[in-house]
């Protein structure tokens, strides 16, 4: 079974009393930022509705014969939509199947659960087939949206599910979490380069971002120098990590405009460059740094478009060159 994450107490609570007085609404809509663990929330809701012995805390059994199969990924009133790629709409098929699985009877006698992941990855045509099985629910039926971007699910859809919020932890609860999970190092900055959100930071210390976000700094920092050439970075950058690369120089100019108003060091959102940036932030104008900076949102918003990237990226690095 997997657990609640600390920073899911709250929630779990709301929900688990409901729960226990079989007071449940027919659809949930899990949201709030990507790395919080929303999924394998709604995979608990998911245990703990079809447990067939569930405790007073409404958490599942994990032994009887509806856990095991839910464990093992075969249980027949469980269904999952999930985009067939990252990044690929949900199509009306998928929903079809969903609905499917809500109309008929409970294979197992108990509830039927269904979690659409990410709901705002639905196509037009799959948005409207999924309104009829939201607006006819079945008996002991559950049916949980989950979504990082819910201002993208039609308002119809909203207003029939009811919102659960997830938000991102304390910087404290997520640095005693992440020390939990064997990591030791650069918490801090693993965090702000998450948007503070501890399951994507666990993502990062695992993998080359550390690393990638300090040689990008040091690269960014050259174009001004001439040192780098704009369209080489543009080259080599675009495929690596291209929507995180803008978001960084989105912190990092935010992090000079701070420099520049006089704010204190503990507001950066990158303490560990504060010299670095310091240095460069006695060379600019401030209103010249904020008007990079809209170009920068607009490039960020440009992403999930079909922009070219590598053309948008050598735009934004000469704007920053022009940038004094
Ligand atoms: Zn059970």
């Amino acid at each position: 079974m997997n657990n609640i994450y600390p920073w899911q107490q709250d929630q779990w609570s709301q929900l688990g009393q409901r729960l226990q007085a079989e007071r449940l609404p027919h659809a949930l809509l899990l949201s709030g930022p990507e790395g919080l663990g929303k999924l394998q929330f709604a995979q608990h809701i998911a245990a703990s509705l079809m447990c067939q012995q569930r405790d007073q805390q409404a958490q599942a059994c994990g032994t009887c014969k509806a856990c095991q199969l839910l464990q093992a990924g075969s249980h027949p009133d469980m269904h999952t939509v999930y985009a067939e790629e990252e990044g690929k709409a949900i199509k009306v098929d998928q929903i079809r199947e969903l609905s499917d699985v809500m109309s008929r009877k409970a294979q197992l006698g108990g509830y039927r659960v269904c979690i659409i992941h990410p709901a705002d990855a639905m196509n037009h045509n799959a948005a409207n087939a999924l309104l009829k099985t939201l607006e006819e629910p079945g008996e002991q039926s559950m049916l949980i949206l989950v979504s990082a971007d819910p201002g993208r699910l039609t308002a119809t859809i909203r207003s029939r599910c009811q919102q659960l919020l997830f938000h991102t932890p304390e910087p404290q609860q997520s640095i005693k979490w992440l020390k939990e999970q064997g990591v030791k190092d650069n918490l801090e900055l693993l965090l702000s380069l998450s948007g503070m959100a501890p399951l994507q930071a666990l993502r990062f210390a695992n993998d080359d971002r550390l690393q990638a976000h300090s040689d990008f700094l040091q690269q960014f920092l050259e174009l001004k120098t001439g040192i780098q050439n704009p369209m080489q970075m543009a080259a080599k950058w675009y495929k690596q990590h291209p929507e995180h690369c803008l978001q960084w120089m989105m912190h990092w100019v935010m992090d000079l405009i701070r420099l520049k108003s006089g704010a204190s060091s503990h507001v950066l959102s990158n303490k560990a460059e504060q010299q670095r940036l310091q240095a460069m932030a006695k060379q600019l104008d401030l209103i010249n740094l904020f008007t990079f900076l809209d170009k920068l949102q607009v490039g960020v918003r440009q992403m999930s478009t079909q922009v070219n990237v590598q053309l948008l990226m050598e735009d934004l690095f000469i704007s920053w060159i022009k940038t004094r």
